[in-house]
Order: C-alpha cells, then sequence, then structure tokens
C-alpha cells in the first residue's frame, strides 16, 4: 500500500536541515519511499496536508506513561515523592491502572505528534501490550527499586520482570525493553551493578534518574562524590546510559558523560515546575552528550507533550546564559525528533529520507498563533501545541488522522480509566491534607 501525503512543508530534518516547501511524501512498507517537490507519483491513498509541517515524530526520552491518574495531584506539595507518591503507589496502584493509564498517555503522546517514548514504570508488561496494540514504539523498563514496589516486593523481582521482558519482546517492531534502576539514592550499589550486567547481557539501555533532588546532591557531596562520578566509579557511566534530568552537573560531570559516550534525557517541564533548577544544556551540547527531551509522567510534567518542552528549554536555557541566540529553533526541533531517536540508539528512524521508518507528524498551520510562517522551526517550538498536530503516522500506518485517534477514541480510553480508578481514589483521600499542605 503506497500512500501519498501531499501540500506539506517538508522539513526533513536531515544533516542539511532540507526542506520541501511545496513538498510530497510517498510511504510504503512501513518507509519512506520517496519524497520531493513537484510532480507526485501515483500511490492508492492522496491525504491532502493543507500546506502544514511535516516532519518526523516527535521522540519522547522520559515518561512514567501509566501515571496519568495522579495528574494535578499535589502539584504544588514539597517532598511529594516520599511524602505521598511512593506510598499511595505501594498501597492502590494496580496491574489494571498501568494498563489503562499507558493506552491513555499513549493515545495523548499520539496525538501530539510523539512516535516514541522511553518509559519506566510498574508491570511494565501492561505498557508493552498497550505500545503494541495502539502501535507506538516503546523502549520500556521495569522500575528497579530498593523498596516494595506494585508488582515486585524486591528489586531482585523486578530485575527478574525485566529480563522477561526483554526475553518476551526480543524481536518486537513495537517494543525495545531497557532496564530501568530508579535512580542513584534509591538503588544499591550492588543493584546498580546488577542491572548494568543485564543491560549488557541483553545489548539495550539503561535509563535512571539522576543529577536531580536536592538530598541525592547533599548525599553525594557528603561522600566526596557526584552521582555522576559515582555512577562512573560502578561502571555505568557508558554509551548504554541514558541519564535523566542531570540538572546538577558538574564541568568534571560533563567531561565525564561525554567521555563514556553517555546520552541524556532532559525534561525541562518537570525540573522547573518542581524548583529544581535549570540544567546546563549549553555546556552539555557543547561538550557533545547526545540528548533528546523527555515529559516526565503526568504527575511531573502534566502534558504529554514535546512543544511544551521545547519552548521551555528554549526560554530556560536563553535566560540562564543570558543569550538569545542560544539554540535556534532549528536545533530544538531536531533534539525533540532526530535527537531523541539518536539518544535512544535508533536505526532508520528520526529523519525523513527514504528507506527510513514512515514515523511522522503533521502540524496544521491554521490557527492565528502560527501566521506568518517565516520560519516554520520557530513556529513549531515557540506557537505550536499538541492540538495542531492533524496527522500521525507509524510504520507507514496512520495513528492519527484530522486530530483524531484513527483506532480508538480519547472518550472511551477516558471511561475505561475512570471505571478502574475509584479504589485508587479512595486511598489517595487519605493524603488529602498533605496533598493540600503549602509548608513541609
Ligand atoms: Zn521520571
Amino acid at each position: 500500500m503506497k500512500t501519498l501525503l501531499k501540500n506539506a512543508h517538508i522539513l526533513t530534518m536531515d544533516d542539511q536541515y532540507t526542506e520541501y516547501v511545496s513538498g510530497w511524501l510517498l510511504t510504503e512498507n512501513g518507509c519512506v519511499a520517496a519524497l520531493g517537490e513537484g510532480d507526485a507519483p501515483q500511490a492508492d491513498e492522496i491525504i491532502d496536508c493543507g500546506g502544514g509541517i511535516l516532519l518526523p515524530g516527535f521522540v519522547n526520552l522520559h515518561c512514567h506513561a501509566s501515571m496519568i491518574p495522579f495528574r494535578t495531584m499535589g502539584d504544588d506539595c514539597p517532598d511529594r515523592l516520599r511524602r505521598f507518591l511512593f506510598p499511595l503507589e505501594q498501597e492502590a496502584w494496580t496491574r489494571e491502572l498501568t494498563y489503562l493509564g499507558a493506552r491513555f498517555a499513549i493515545a495523548e503522546m499520539l496525538l501530539s505528534g510523539i512516535t516514541t517514548f522511553a518509559d519506566m514504570y510498574y508491570y511494565e508488561a501492561e505498557v508493552a501490550r498497550a505500545c503494541v496494540e495502539m502501535g507506538m514504539r516503546g523502549y520500556l523498563g521495569e522500575t528497579v527499586i530498593c523498596q516494595r514496589a506494585p508488582g515486585s516486593d524486591t528489586p531482585e523481582d523486578a530485575l527478574a520482570l525485566s529480563e522477561s521482558l526483554l526475553q518476551a519482546y526480543a524481536d518486537s517492531e513495537w517494543v525495545r525493553p531497557i532496564i530501568a534502576p530508579h535512580g542513584t539514592t534509591t538503588v544499591s550499589a550492588e543493584m546498580l551493578q546488577k542491572c548494568q550486567a543485564l543491560a549488557e547481557k541483553y545489548d539495550t539501555l539503561l535509563t535512571l534518574h539522576a543529577c536531580e533532588m536536592d538530598d541525592e546532591m547533599r548525599f553525594f557531596a557528603e561522600r566526596g562524590q557526584t552521582p555522576v562520578s559515582y555512577l562512573d566509579s560502578l561502571g555505568l557511566c557508558g554509551p548504554r546510559l541514558l541519564a535523566v534530568h542531570c540538572i546538577h552537573l558538574t564541568d568534571a560531570d560533563i567531561a565525564c558523560l561525554a567521555r563514556r559516550g553517555a546520552r541524556i534525557a532532559h525534561c525541562p517541564g518537570s525540573n522547573v515546575k518542581a524548583g529544581k533548577g535549570v540544567a546546563p544544556m549549553r555546556d552539555a551540547a557543547r561538550a557533545g552528550i547526545p540528548f533528546g527531551f523527555g515529559t516526565d509522567g503526568a504527575s511531573s510534567g502534566n502534558t504529554l507533550s514535546l512543544f511544551d518542552q521545547m519552548r521551555l528549554f528554549a526560554v530556560c536555557q536563553k535566560t540562564k546564559y543570558h543569550d538569545r541566540s542560544l539554540f535556534p529553533a532549528r536545533e530544538i526541533v531536531r533534539a525533540a525528533t532526530r535527537g531523541g531517536a539518536e539518544a535512544l540508539g535508533m536505526e532508520r528512524t528520526g529523519v525523513l529520507r527514504p528507506g527510513f521508518r514512515a514515523d511522522l507528524a503533521l502540524v496544521g498551520t491554521d490557527r492565528p498563533a502560527l501566521f506568518p510562517l517565516y520560519d516554520p522551526y520557530s513556529a513549531l517550538v515557540y506557537g505550536a501545541c499538541a492540538a495542531d498536530v492533524r496527522l500521525v503516522m507509524t510504520a507507514g500506518v496512520v495513528r492519527v488522522r484530522d486530530g483524531r485517534l484513527s483506532q480508538t477514541d480519547v472518550p472511551a480510553l477516558r471511561q475505561a480509566l475512570e471505571k478502574a480508578m475509584p479504589p485508587f481514589r479512595a486511598a489517595a483521600e487519605k493524603y488529602a491534607d498533605t496533598l493540600k499542605a503549602k509548608e513541609a
């Protein structure tokens, strides 16, 4: 089946940032077959893009997709991770909520143009099931944490779940299992090394929260270390490492991550909403560390849209370094698409080029905020939002058409999730005082 997308402003995101202003793109067998300007080839289906911006799908480098039921809960509450997130997860989180939350989150991500995401949470096999059902690419890791957690009493249990996921999805089109220890202080050194050994055994990525929390930074400072120097001493800093957040990096940390070939999942929205700080991404980028953007879970970043992350990234970095010229818009769009694909080590993804995967998003430019359009990259970073996404394809299959999911709809997903949420809501009531507390 050949599908022709015509009348599009195509941003290929290749090395030269090639654009086709009145472009067409042909997909066949899940890939881009051809693209260009002028006379378009024949196809079985023709889709008019209405002059919108067609670009590679966004890659979300860090999420806890299933955490939809936590959205807006205690958003302004300090230390909420230990005060109620962990306890509530232990008490009321279920396999069913993971599955239904993941389906809802995948819908939200597809509708915002995301075609691949990296995820860590509990019952991750359910997230994998949702990815396959909905045609979303997931790099998925069962959270390994040294405390009792949903689905696993011990970190060894979680590691066993990680390994069964690796075996179950060894050759999947949609799911690439990864290893996901929770963080630098929530997982013991011994378990971190076991995680690394498993990542090496199965030749996959390892992702964890690092250089994020104030108490984490204090913990290592008291020992004359940084989280990065600690991870390096354990052998975790290497090309398999996708370090999440990395807000508090020293120059030595940046040099270490660059030397070891590690990557960063930068989550500007989650970082600044929690008041944690602005990561030194100019310096990390200059050192050559591959990076892309993560939304974090709905509990931390609220929206699962990389449009929000791109704009926050731009304003935070320009402000931090007092430099308007820093990170031009097209570099930011690159980080959100191709940069994310590179950080995950994805092949044939992140660029619109013949032979590459037809994972792509069409952003409509009808809204007033998107006129006039001198610079499409700038429009994407500073003017566009998830609601502008008109069409999304993964592997050449239309997942979003005219701004709506083509296989299911949001009301149905929402209804299913709401039906499963009452016990969770009841458990959350116990933390009502905490949720409303403004002071520690
Ligand atoms: Zn996270």
